[in-house]
């Protein structure tokens, strides 16, 4: 008989009950969850081909396409987080040897151009300093340099708090006869993004950002143009869980299984995106820049410089130069053990030279700003 192996350090384990402490999020995300939407989740479940929950994902599908400006039929949540929705986008749209452009200012532009690669495009990149955002011009002289299929580009670049204006982008793609793919991951649902007046053909966001909801449900969107390119592939989608034409057959009318649906995260998003429609995206948008506003104030105050020209930041991510003499992780480090506030540190290139901190959709309030003044304020050296 082979013996049963017991539990290494059972005494370790937190019975009886899973306790974890109250912390703040107001780093690059996750972001805390608005208490409906963390009690939406304990509803009943049911099966994932049960009539009610066809009902609900139809209703998702709808406030998705308001919270994304679209008309967009395949509009539906990925199964998994940002990078699943990332990674959708680009498994499905890329060929081999496709000439795909990412246009890089930071870290997330990086991630788009090691995805584009696994998938045998032929990648180009251009780039520009962590801080700043591409002009028309240089996107125009890239894609007639480069002649791509896709541009790759991020809206919201999380590691440096950049804004990329997308005005203009999409008509560029037009007349270059290119898709163009957007990362919204920290744009949607905080601050203007108009995927269909944009002429956006493809864009994904995850949950857990400015949406208030924990992370595992990722809002995605395509439009024709990019279901022209996949219905005339030559190959096989190479990844079996992100092919969107088997997807889309348990989002569409066939409601054909292919991979059971995390039932209760969709629960979540649903009461996430009706969060987002009772309070309306022009209001939301309002709020967002409002409370950046006050973040800004209060940093200047505390003797602290923004990484970013005002008019380029992002109001739910801003990142700010640490102070000569200061050492960055120890007043994160503080923060969170001393006044369960998380905030995040630089990421590559700018690794101990900033700090990043999240104001996104619920945390997006007065009373985070605060609390993180009130910390702050004790924490940092005075001169
Ligand atoms: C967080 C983030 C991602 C990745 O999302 P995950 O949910 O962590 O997989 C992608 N792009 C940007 C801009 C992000 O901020």
């Amino acid at each position: 008989m082979t013996a049963v192996l017991a539990i290494n350090n059972s005494h370790k384990l937190s019975s009886p009950r899973l306790e974890m402490p109250p912390r703040l999020l107001l780093g690059a995300g996750p972001s805390n969850a608005d208490p409906r939407v963390i009690e939406a989740m304990s509803r009943p479940q049911v099966g994932h081909l049960d009539p009610s929950f066809l009902k609900l994902m139809g209703e998702i599908q709808e406030l998705l396409r308001y919270t994304f400006q679209t008309d967009n039929s395949l509009t539906i949540p990925v199964s998994g987080t940002g990078s699943a929705a990332m990674e959708t986008t680009f498994a499905n749209t890329i060929e081999p040897n496709d000439v795909v452009l990412v246009a890089v200012k930071g870290y997330f532009g990086r991630r788009m151009v090691d995805m584009a690669g696994r998938y045998g495009a032929d990648v180009r990149q251009i780039d520009k300093p962590w801080g700043e955002a591409f002009s028309l011009e240089e996107l125009r002289s890239a894609l007639a340099t480069h002649r791509p299929a896709i541009l790759g580009i991020v809206h919201a670049e999380t590691s440096t708090g950049v804004r990329q204006p997308l005005e203009g982008v999409g008509d560029l793609c037009r007349e270059f006869g290119c898709l163009l793919v957007v990362d919204t991951v920290t744009s949607l649902g905080c601050f203007p993004l108009f995927i269909d007046d944009w002429k956006i053909d493809l864009a994904y966001s995850c949950s857990q950002k400015g949406l208030s909801c924990p992370p595992g449900a990722s809002p995605l969107t395509m439009n024709q143009r990019a279901l022209d390119k996949i219905h005339n592939r030559h190959t096989k989608v190479a990844n079996w869980y992100l092919d969107v034409s088997l997807v889309s057959k348990y989002w569409g009318k066939e409601r054909t299984y292919h991979h059971t649906a995390p039932i209760n995260m969709n629960y979540a998003l649903y009461e996430a995106l009706c969060l987002v429609a009772e309070e309306g995206l022009e209001s939301r948008w309002e709020r967002h820049q409002k409370n950046a506003q006050m973040l800004w104030d209060g940093l200047a105050d505390l003797g602290l410089v923004c990484h970013v020209p005002k008019e380029l930041r992002l109001p739910t991510l801003t990142t700010v130069r640490v102070p000569d003499g200061v050492q960055e992780a120890e007043i994160r480090h503080q923060l969170l053990n001393n006044y369960n506030i998380e905030i995040s540190g630089g990421l590559g290139d700018l690794a101990g030279k900033v700090w990043r901190i999240g104001l996104m959709g619920h945390n997006s309030r007065p009373e985070s700003i605060e609390r993180l003044f009130s910390a702050l304020g004790e924490l940092l050296p005075k001169n």
